[in-house]
């Protein structure tokens, strides 16, 4: 099997789950074993729905509320446990995606030493996809995959609020 790569989706645009997600879909038709983590998400989105129809595992590690200054325990246990669960399961992946991972980093949630010691002791075989705007330097440095959202335009600047089936 050949040796598995570190991708990484950031940028202010949009697209970086749907992304994420879109290459889940094409791994799993390949029969590859693939799964998504989020990481402060805990709201529904019509991904999820289908992951599920399909067998695909995913996991929620967020209280889903906005941390506005210092993240509560709470956000620290759900991420601690978060990064448990995916260290202890993650070699029976090829393909897992660390969604929202950025934000662990840039809200302090867990230390950036942590998290890099952490992707480095990745499975050989395992391609592991993180999203997330303003992704850390020291995470693009161990990525062999870089893409940068940018934005251009988005709807939410003329004020139209989140669509169902669009944006979540
Ligand atoms: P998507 O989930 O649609 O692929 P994303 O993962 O790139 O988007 P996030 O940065 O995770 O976007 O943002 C979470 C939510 O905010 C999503 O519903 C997304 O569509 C929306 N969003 C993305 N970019 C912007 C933006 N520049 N301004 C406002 N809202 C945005
Ligand atoms: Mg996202």
């Amino acid at each position: 099997m050949q040796d598995g790569l570190i991708q990484v989706y950031t940028g202010d645009g949009k697209g970086k789950t749907t992304a994420a997600i879109g290459l889940i879909m094409r791994a799993h038709g390949r029969g590859l074993k693939a799964g998504l983590i989020q990481f402060l998400k805990g709201a529904d989105s019509g991904e999820l729905k289908i992951l599920k129809t399909l067998g695909i595992p995913y996991c929620q590690f967020g209280s889903g509320k906005f941390i506005l200054e210092k993240p509560t325990k709470a956000d620290i246990d759900l991420a601690e446990k978060g990064l448990e669960t995916v260290e202890k399961t993650w070699h029976n992946y090829d393909l897992l995606v660390l969604d929202e991972i950025s934000y662990l980093i840039n809200f302090q949630i867990i230390p950036e030493r942590s998290i890099i010691r952490f992707l480095k002791g990745k499975p050989k075989h395992l391609e592991l996809v993180l999203t997330g705007r303003a992704m850390p330097d020291s995470i693009i440095e161990l990525a062999s995959l870089v893409t940068s959202m940018q934005k251009l335009k988005h709807p939410y600047d003329l004020g139209i609020s989140a669509r169902k089936g669009i944006e979540y």
